[in-house]
């Protein structure tokens, strides 16, 4: 077999969308996996769908995902001359025409065009009788996408070319231009569809969006690559956790399924989590801080990263887990009010708390700060868990944090203290 080459082609009319990170990914991992190159191709040949910032976009998020590509992206709009130079060499050889300023391809009208895509190894068979004309340049001079990825395709020696469903129809129109210049048409791989739970077209309803707002949401890239991996594939042994150097060892374009994928966000973000977990609390934390770049405490974050790994699935969960380490709560009478106290006053027992945290010798130590309230829970009759309960809304003004007494000696002694008081002065009697 010739040397492998594989291209993702995206149109930047608008952002790099989730879906499309699968059909990046598969041609990545087919380069890789038979030492073939992988390259980008910006199809910006539709000017009025044009959108300036999608290439640059379509650029950072590759790399941000880590799907190197080998040369510099080859753009479209850059080779129009060479477009106009095929077309015309088309025309020259009776496979094309002019008229009305554009260049049409010249249908044979009769036979078939059978084909196998590598995708299920479907063979479809498309009669030419019912085929049409259609324009390889348009009078604006920027070829049509038929033109363009046939040319260009050849001329970059791409095989297979790994593709959308979408394009399966347009086969009878690709094979022909390639026989038409004489050249060798090559293997075609069509992706099904990625669809919403409902099974309808994916859209923003069923959270799929711009790779680039996943990214700003706390999405990791080796998770996304991951999951969208997954859509579609399923990996030899069945286990679904499985990094991009072991998806290059065992991926096969053979295996994957013809039949429509089923985007789950739910999933993703399980999925996300599962690597925050696996994570070293050192990588977490440098993640943690490329993500929190505007964060006042990025640089003070790294003992709480152990506590709230078990707690997060995306980087963006880390934020309201830990705010109230770094500034004040906001506190709500009623978060107060669920917590159980056989209808003791809360007052009275905050009161208490503030007494035994002053009577507590500092720097307090994790033993006998819960000794201490263990013996204030008994002598009061009220679970240990109630009264740490009552202690961490008054620390954080939330029922659910970071374990209590690591968060506090964060926060700080006299912190912690302040917070308690605080909350009996902005409460006065707790209605
Ligand atoms: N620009 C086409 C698209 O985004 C690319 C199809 C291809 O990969 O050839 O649908």
């Amino acid at each position: 077999m010739d040397k492998v080459k594989t291209r993702f082609a995206p149109s930047p009319t608008g952002m790099m969308h989730i879906g499309s990170v699968r059909t990046a990914l598969y041609a990545y991992l087919v380069a890789r996996q038979h030492g073939g190159t992988f390259s980008l191709r910006i199809e910006d040949t539709d000017r009025n769908r044009f959108v300036p910032e999608a290439a640059e976009d379509i650029v950072q998020n590759m790399k941000w995902l880590g799907l190197n590509f080998d040369e510099q992206p080859v753009v479209q709009s850059e080779r129009k001359d060479l477009y106009v130079k095929y077309a015309k060499e088309l025309i020259e050889k009776g496979a094309a025409y002019e008229q009305d300023s554009a260049i049409w391809f010249k249908m044979p009208k009769e036979g078939k065009v059978g084909f196998v895509d590598l995708i299920g190894n479907r063979k479809v068979t498309f009669n030419l009788s019912d085929q049409k004309d259609f324009v390889l340049l348009k009078s604006d001079g920027f070829p049509t996408y038929h033109l363009a990825h046939v040319v260009d395709d050849h001329l970059m020696g791409t095989n297979p070319v790994i593709r959308a469903d979408e394009w399966l129809p347009s086969i009878p129109k690709h094979v022909l231009t390639f026989q038409a210049f004489g050249w060798e048409v090559p293997q075609y791989a069509h992706l099904p569809l990625i669809l919403g739970s409902d099974r309808s077209k994916l859209s923003k309803r069923h959270g799929a969006k711009g790779v680039s707002e996943f990214h700003q949401d706390g999405f990791l890239p080796e998770a996304i690559l991951n999951y969208m991996a997954l859509l579609g594939w399923t990996p030899p042994d069945g286990k679904e956790v499985i990094s991009l150097d072991e998806m290059v060892k065992t991926f096969d374009l053979k295996s994957v399924h013809s039949t429509p994928a089923v985007f789950d966000l739910t999933k993703l973000e399980w999925m996300n989590g599962e690597y925050i977990r696996k994570m070293s609390d050192e990588e977490l934390t440098k993640r943690l801080q490329e993500f929190l770049v505007d964060h006042p405490n990025k640089d003070k974050i790294a003992p709480l990263v152990p506590l709230v790994k078990e707690r997060i699935k995306k980087l963006s969960d880390f934020i309201p887990l830990t705010d109230f380490i770094w500034e004040k709560p906001e506190y709500d009478v009623e978060v107060f009010k669920k917590i159980k106290l056989n209808d003791l006053d809360i007052k009275d027992v905050l009161n208490k708390i503030a007494y035994k945290l002053e009577e507590i010798k500092k720097p307090w130590k994790d033993k006998e700060f819960e000794k201490a309230f263990r013996q204030l829970a008994k002598e009061l009759d009220v679970p240990a868990g109630n009264v740490f309960q009552l202690i961490r809304v008054a620390v954080s003004g939330q029922l659910v944090t970071p374990p209590l007494f690591e968060s506090i000696k964060i926060i700080g002694e006299d912190e912690t203290l302040n917070r308690v008081r605080e909350v009996i002065s902005q409460f006065p009697n707790f209605s």
